[in-house]
């Protein structure tokens, strides 16, 4: 049976997932945040922007006669999710979630987990020179460390100006573990500190870092709300086509 997909985006995974749905004969709108600068659009309709909380949304979900929200937003989008599950449950919604596999510690690993941005910052070693690749936003809970010093790897600009110890690169996935390793071989780096993102696009560092001995500062993922979830873009089909998986 066909339904009206509301696809909550911003990642590859969403991307496949409209045009999956749409090959099916889903009738699919995918939302996105807009804060990327020219973002990879998904095929079909697109809404840019918040809706404003979970009361816009539940609002949104009304005038669209929506049937069904796909969240297949990044592992780290919490607040999107507590949103959307919200929103569902108050409307009466079908609420399903592609949560992409969280990244495991294997053999040779140096890892160290930490909850939170704050307390990997707390926790690093003194005077750790460090590649810091957690996204544009939290960068100064480390800059702030006067001892700390290293490379900064973000998609999007920094918004916020940083010490001139930090050494700043704008680049867009995916990187090969030989590139990774070249730069924390050229940036004389100790330490990459990462949030646990999963997915191939980005692994390419810890391999980088196994292979050259060094440390990660891996940080856990929020927690998201207990819902219906698939690991695939495959098992995402079947759920919101309300088939087992
Ligand atoms: P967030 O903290 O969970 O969301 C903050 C607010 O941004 C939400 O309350 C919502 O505003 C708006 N928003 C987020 N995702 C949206 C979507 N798909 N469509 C419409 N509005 C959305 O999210 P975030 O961590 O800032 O991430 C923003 C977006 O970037 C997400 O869609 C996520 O999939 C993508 N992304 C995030 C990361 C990351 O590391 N966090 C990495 C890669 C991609 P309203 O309350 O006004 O509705």
């Amino acid at each position: 049976m066909a339904r009206r997909v509301l696809i909550l985006g911003g990642t590859r995974e969403a991307r496949l997932l409209a045009s999956a749905l749409l090959q099916q004969g889903h009738d699919v709108i995918t939302s996105i945040a807009g804060r990327t600068s020219a973002p990879t659009m998904p095929a079909g309709k697109v809404r840019v922007g918040g809706f404003g909380g979970s009361s816009g949304l539940t609002c949104f979900l009304a005038d669209e006669r929506i049937d069904i929200i796909a969240d297949a937003t990044h592992p780290f989008a919490a607040q999107m999710s507590a949103n959307a599950f919200a929103a569902g449950r108050d409307c009466g919604i079908d609420y399903v979630r592609l949560d992409r596999p969280a990244w495991r510690a294997g053999e040779g690993d140096r890892w160290i987990m930490a909850q939170s941005t704050l307390e990997a910052a707390r926790i690093l070693p003194r005077a750790a020179r460090i590649f810091l690749t957690i996204g544009s936003k939290l960068a100064h809970d480390f800059t702030g460390r006067a001892d700390l010093r290293g490379l900064i790897r973000t998609i999007e600009p920094l918004r916020e100006p940083v010490p001139e110890t930090w050494s700043v690169m704008v680049a867009r996935p995916p990187f090969t573990v030989e590139e990774e390793a070249s730069l924390l071989r050229q940036h004389r780096l100790d330490v990459v500190v990462t949030k646990n993102a999963g997915g191939e696009l980005t692994a390419a560092k810890l391999v980088a870092a196994r292979e050259l001995g060094l440390q990660v500062v891996m940080i856990e993922r929020p927690l998201k709300p207990r819902a219906r979830t698939a690991e695939t873009v495959e098992e995402m089909v079947r759920l919101v086509s309300d088939q087992a998986i």
